[in-house]
């Protein structure tokens, strides 16, 4: 694929995928679906799961300058008014005159892309945040709204985290959970919807060294994208044009990944400055503030934000995995995933469903499952069987068979070269921890 040749074909194989193995269906789907809504199914929910946890691994797990956070999704509207977003989280809505649709304004070129007409009302600002009721008034004193995103979560409790996790700047505060956006055309499959997941990092640093972190973060966001195997050549950085940067923003640059459709974001990662502590300071009357009793210095931190979405991610990773070859004649279409992000890292398949074969899989079941998710297969052919495994990403097969009954040893097949080794069952964990944590 390249930058002038979109590959649709591509986009649709994946798509299809998803629905035909259980990774991502159309929501209400009984009910003819609900306006780009997705459900996670038995695989997809794997995935998902994978991603989050591959990110918090590298943010919280493996640093110690990092702690986690669980924030509600409805809480004040106050938050929202501090931080700008009731007045400016919006995006610029046109009409077409002919058709009636509506768009987002920045994405179209002044077009219809439904009917092709020119004739668009002027863009007025829609604001993206969903509105609710908490508690049984519906009045405007009972108004609440879901999250648009996590961030602010983290900046409120600031003085919580600071006071209990005793840790001082530069540290980080995380979160991974849900967002809402009343998204005026959501699109792209699992791309852009109105409900999504996001995994974001506050990084609080001294104000002088705000630039030195920023940098740091981009270095470190694009080799976590790299690490679990999406190609250089598919990944880059968009630093953003000065009138292009969010009312809070210093500095931004998005992570970019070459979607069928072109390039488009994963993640932005902002030099926030001390807007939000400090527009939360002025509503709150809260001094959100650092006081280092070392130098007796007091100051607002200034904030690096690394902020990525982990649906949107989930899908980069499946449209980068995909890919198809030959195998002793046979075409099969397969997901190259990284171990640690596909669904299943290992599936037991006794070579026939002969009840002899049952007693000692599913004591290799048992004795692989407390090392990842292990699917257990018996039916159709173990070609055909393979192929299924391939298909969602499965690294590695492990085939009992008549021998093992003999010699205490089973087959090992690797997903990418398709190579079988025996191994005893006695080292069969070992052997397949080794191979797993690459
Ligand atoms: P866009 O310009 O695409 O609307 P944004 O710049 O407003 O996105 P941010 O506010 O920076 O997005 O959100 C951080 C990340 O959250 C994005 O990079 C993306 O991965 C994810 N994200 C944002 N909106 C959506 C959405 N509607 N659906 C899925 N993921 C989203």
């Amino acid at each position: 694929m390249t930058e002038d040749a979109p590959d649709h074909e591509l986009m649709e194989r994946v798509v299809n995928l998803c629905k035909r193995r259980g990774l991502v269906f159309p929501s209400a789907e009984i009910y003819g679906g609900f306006r780009s809504t997705y459900d996670y199914g038995p695989l997809g929910v794997l995935m998902l799961r994978n991603v989050k946890d591959a990110w918090w691994r590298s943010m919280v797990q493996l640093r110690d300058d990092v702690v986690g956070l669980d924030a509600a999704i409805l809480s004040s509207p106050k938050i929202w008014e501090a931080s700008g977003h009731l007045a400016n989280f919006t995006d610029p809505l046109v009409d077409c005159r002919s058709c009636h649709e509506r768009w987002r304004a920045d994405k179209i070129e002044g077009r219809c892309p439904n009917c092709g007409s020119t004739d668009l009302t002027e863009p007025r600002a829609f604001n993206l945040m969903f509105k609710t009721y908490a508690g049984p008034v519906e009045e405007d004193a009972t108004v609440a709204y879901l999250r648009p995103e996590t961030a602010q979560g983290m900046f409120v409790n600031f003085l919580n985290v600071l006071q209990t996790s005793r840790k001082k700047p530069p540290f980080g505060i995380a979160q991974v959970g849900k967002s809402f956006r009343n998204e005026i055309t959501p699109q792209n499959f699992v791309f852009r919807t109105r409900e999504f997941e996001q995994m974001e990092m506050e990084y609080f640093v001294p104000p002088d060294e705000a630039d030195k972190w920023f940098e740091y973060w981009l270095d470190e966001r694009m080799r976590w994208y790299l690490d679990l195997g999406i190609p250089a050549e598919r990944l880059r950085l968009r630093h953003h044009e000065a009138g292009e940067l969010s009312h809070y923003s210093a500095a931004t640059a998005d992570v970019e990944f070459l979607f069928p459709w072109g390039w488009d974001e994963l993640e932005g990662i902002a030099n926030r400055t001390d807007y939000d502590l400090k527009a939360h300071a002025e509503h709150s009357g809260e001094k959100l503030e650092y006081f280092d009793q070392a130098t007796g210095e007091r100051y607002v931190p200034y904030v690096i934000e690394p902020a990525a979405g982990a649906t949107r991610t989930m899908m980069a990773f499946l449209i980068a995995a995909y890919g198809e070859d030959e195998v002793g004649g046979e075409k099969r279409s397969v997901l190259h995933l990284h171990p640690r992000l596909a669904p299943h890292q290992m599936a037991v398949l006794p070579l026939s469903k002969n009840d002899a074969l049952v007693p000692l899989s599913r004591e290799v079941l048992a004795l692989l499952q407390p090392l990842g998710m292990c699917d257990f297969d018996v039916t159709q052919s173990i070609g055909r069987r393979y192929r299924r495994q391939d298909e969602v990403g499965t690294p590695y097969c492990v085939t009992v068979d008549f021998d093992s009954l003999e010699d205490r040893a089973v087959t090992v097949r690797d997903r990418d070269t398709t190579e079988q080794a025996r191994v005893p069952i006695d080292r069969l964990a070992e052997e397949l921890r080794g191979r797993l944590a690459r």
